[in-house]
């Protein structure tokens, strides 16, 4: 498994100053909820350049999904980003980074499936706009767009370090037993995670 973290470190460290000016370009760019069309133009073309197959304004005008792989052998993971901004603020929530990420996370994920000897599993990028206030997931959730998701992550910027999985869904889960696995041991993060902010799964 070590050639398989070793390709996703290497493919964002290659891409790192990409990465960084992308999310610098979204945060000198700041747009409010359902309007972030030059976010949604500069991630999504970026996605197209780096080899996914993009589909631009996904159920929403500013809504994405980028995908590479297959779904015949292994789980579809979605990895979300969020880039709209508040008002006066700006990126204040730092949208900016999720994006970021986001994108990082799928050139991570993308690279290790191309090591891997047989097609195994989809990387999704998932662009969900409005989370500053449109509910923006709520649009794509009544589209059915989680329905063929097996796993769904994001991170979130924040002062201090909260909730986290530290596990890499596709190095952890060559096979569907070890998915199935996966599967329990992110229930117990999600579980945590609502016990600590008073939610319910
Ligand atoms: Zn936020």
């Amino acid at each position: 498994m070590d050639f398989l973290k070793l390709s996703i470190i290497q493919a964002i460290d290659e891409a790192s100053e990409e990465l960084e000016e992308l999310s610098k370009d979204i945060w000198r760019n700041p747009e409010l909820c359902f309007m972030e069309h030059y976010a949604h133009e500069k991630l999504t073309n970026f996605l197209e350049r780096k080899g996914f197959v993009v589909t631009k304004k996904f159920i929403l005008e500013t809504g994405f999904k980028a995908e590479v792989g297959t779904t015949k052998m292994g789980p579809n993971i979605a990895v979300i980003c969020e880039y709209d901004a508040l008002p006066v603020i700006g990126h204040a929530c730092g949208h900016n980074l999720i994006a970021e990420a986001g994108v990082a996370a799928g050139l991570g994920i993308k690279a290790a499936l191309g090591k891997m000897e047989k097609p195994f599993g989809r990387i999704t990028v998932l662009g969900t706009p409005a989370e500053e206030g449109g509910g923006g997931k709520i649009d794509m959730i009544n589209a059915g767009v989680f329905d063929n998701i097996d796993i769904a992550m994001m991170v979130h910027p924040s002062p201090e370090t909260s909730s986290h999985c530290s596990s890499t869904a596709i190095d952890r889960a060559p096979n569907r037993q070890e998915l199935d696995q996966l599967k329990d041991k992110m229930r117990c993060c999600f579980d945590s995670a609502a016990i600590g902010t008073g939610c319910q799964v």
